[in-house]
């Protein structure tokens, strides 16, 4: 008899008693509030003066907002994992919206705060810069002073934010109302957008066929609805970007990114010059499913129907074993996660769907968010968010401030850890049909992010610019997808989805402009990393760790250079990566030949 070692329910406990309704966590958010105040208080008094001197006030001004992001930080993971292990918990609802209105808050101070670090003339700057805490942070202050000097006045920037409550951000959340009244026609009654997608990977073609019509039907029905949210959308993101002088639509996803549009160019022309592969897969998958050529509706059909179960206290182990082929400080990390209650996995009604982690940061600890029930995908999801985890592990000695990474590098210790543990799925397959399933499943991914994600990048490049010029209708936007599906996907399909533009909640975030490439350059940087790794064997934990230390504090580019001496705006890198993804396809095709 297997013992359960380890809980698959998490303790929250340690951090605030009583849930949703606890008077610590209650007296938490009051001293976060507190604490915004009183740093808001103190930036609105400081008139620095443009000389060293101010140094002192400004290493204090910086801790103030550090004890304030962290109070922020630490309610918000709090509030996460409270709604997630329960959707009914409304009172956590509740609380849900006081933490938004705390970062708000927080943010409105910050503004005025870069604002006055923008007033330091240059050579005042690097003096301040010289030594102590201003030193360490010398990298993120001044990121926060550059981006406030390309930014317009204070007075300017306020007006944009209140604006964009109702001119912007209502627009997404009008795309939110839009989908949850769209309904998709199946039999005899109807399906919401989330059960339909869940379709379209059934393994009845007749059955996603069907689907996809109405999918397109239902889409195509609101589609002036929705051109309309996503041309007031973007016509507002344009409208603050010419104000600012802003010409590039790619500016602030780049600057937010850290990185150059030569890295950019360099990843995406190496993709489209690697299509063939992905093409041969994916008419290798069309013949395994009888078919000539695939649609959109059949490219997450599953080929196989071997699938090997693990519990979740196997799943576990596998895990710890396999970091541990890596590197001992990850496998203990995992253990130590796993032994302390850091994560929830249990398979029961009422959880959120999905998988997060999150970070506590006045505890120094994080929680893992999932539903376990025993499937290959859930042993990866597990060993992704323990990626995840490592990540913030591996910075823990840093100041608060060093730890932001941005989006692009915050999914390479996650696409890491899972990489370690799909090639030891794979390695430890007992028949042909799991190896290929595991296989399809490890290429579906190099699908999505290869030519999914690069139709999104084509599409909102292309848009943006027509939008410079006036309102797009939905017919030249369908017009516009259509073309960036073929490009991207190398003409591999029979039947595209024109109105992506429309069922794709991506396009219309309006937290982070261009919400696609970041995920394939994080997907890519993660198995450039995964080669080095595997070339130079044990050992090389230890450089791994230095690079995630560092992930926050500099850009890609020197990130790159510093650790794994690259140069990512040249092709090589990413040839690297990508051929990782095409020995993949390679295998596949022989296998199935
Ligand atoms: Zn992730």
């Amino acid at each position: 008899m297997m013992t359960k070692r380890y809980s698959e329910v998490w303790d929250l406990e340690v951090f605030f008693q009583g849930g949703s309704e606890s008077p610590e966590f209650a007296s938490h958010l009051q001293s976060a509030q507190e604490a915004i105040s009183s740093f808001k208080k103190e930036v609105g008094n400081w008139n620095p003066n443009d000389q060293v001197s101010e140094g002192n006030r400004l290493a204090s001004l910086v801790e103030m907002f550090d004890g304030a992001a962290k109070k922020v930080r630490q309610a918000g993971a709090f509030v996460s994992c409270l709604q997630a292990q329960d959707t009914e918990d409304k009172k956590a609802g509740q609380l849900r919206a006081a933490v938004t209105e705390l970062s708000a808050s927080l943010q409105t101070a910050l503004t005025v705060f870069d604002q006055k670090l923008a007033g330091f003339s240059t050579e005042v700057w690097d003096e301040l810069l010289q030594s102590g805490l201003l030193n360490e942070l010398r990298f993120v202050l001044t990121e926060r002073r550059e981006r406030a000097a390309e930014r317009l006045s204070e007075q300017e920037e306020s007006a944009i934010n209140a604006l964009s409550v109702d001119g912007y951000h209502g627009w997404g959340q009008m795309y939110d109302l839009l989908v949850s009244s769209t309904k998709i026609n199946y039999k005899e009654g109807s399906l919401s957008v989330g059960q339909a997608a869940n379709k379209l990977s059934d393994a009845d073609r007749n059955v996603r066929k069907e689907i996809f019509t109405e999918w397109e039907k239902a889409w195509g029905e609101k589609e002036d609805f929705y051109s309309k949210t996503l041309n007031h959308l973007a016509g507002f993101r344009l409208n603050v970007y010419k104000l600012r002088g802003w010409e590039d639509v790619l500016k602030e996803p780049l600057d937010i990114n850290r990185m150059q549009k030569e890295t950019l160019d360099a990843m995406w022309q190496v993709i489209s010059e690697n299509k063939e592969p992905f093409v041969q897969f994916l008419n290798r998958k069309a013949k395994l499913l009888g078919l000539e050529k695939l649609s959109w509706f059949d490219l997450d059909a599953p080929i196989g129907t071997a699938e090997s179960k693990m519990s979740y206290q196997q799943g576990a182990d596998f895990i710890v074993d396999n970091f541990g082929q890596f590197g001992k400080e990850m496998a203990d990390f995992a253990k130590m996660a796993f032994e302390n209650k850091w994560i929830e996995a249990e398979d029961r009604p009422g959880k959120a769907p999905g998988g997060f982690h999150t970070f506590f940061p006045e505890s120094s600890q994080s929680r893992i968010f999932m539903t376990y029930s025993g499937t290959p995908s859930n042993v990866s999801t597990l060993a992704h968010e323990l990626g995840h985890g490592f990540h913030t592990y591996a910075m823990r000695d840093l100041h608060l401030l060093n730890r932001n990474y941005a989006m692009n590098v915050a999914e390479t210790a996650s696409t890491f850890a899972e990489m370690i543990v799909s090639d030891a799925s794979l390695k430890n397959s007992k028949s042909k049909e799991e190896k290929l399933s595991l296989l399809e499943d490890k290429i579906q991914r190099s699908v999505a992010l290869l030519m999914n994600i690069h139709a999104r990048f084509l599409f909102e490049t292309k848009f943006y610019e027509k939008r410079k010029q006036g309102l797009v209708n939905a017919e030249t936007l369908n017009e516009l997808m259509k073309d960036a599906q073929t490009e991207a996907y190398g003409g591999a399909l029979e039947e595209y989805h024109p109105l992506f533009w429309a069922s794709k909640l991506h396009f219309y975030i309006t937290g982070v402009p261009f919400y696609n490439f970041p995920y394939t350059f994080g997907y890519l940087f993660s198995l450039g990393i995964y080669a080095m790794a595997q070339e130079e064997g044990q050992g090389y934990e230890e450089k791994y760790i230095a690079l995630l230390k560092d992930s926050a504090s500099m850009t890609v580019e020197e990130l790159a250079q510093k650790h794994l001496n690259v140069d990512l705006t040249k092709r090589d890198f990413w040839e690297k990566a990508v051929r990782m993804c095409v020995e993949d396809v390679e295998e596949f095709l022989a296998l199935t030949e």
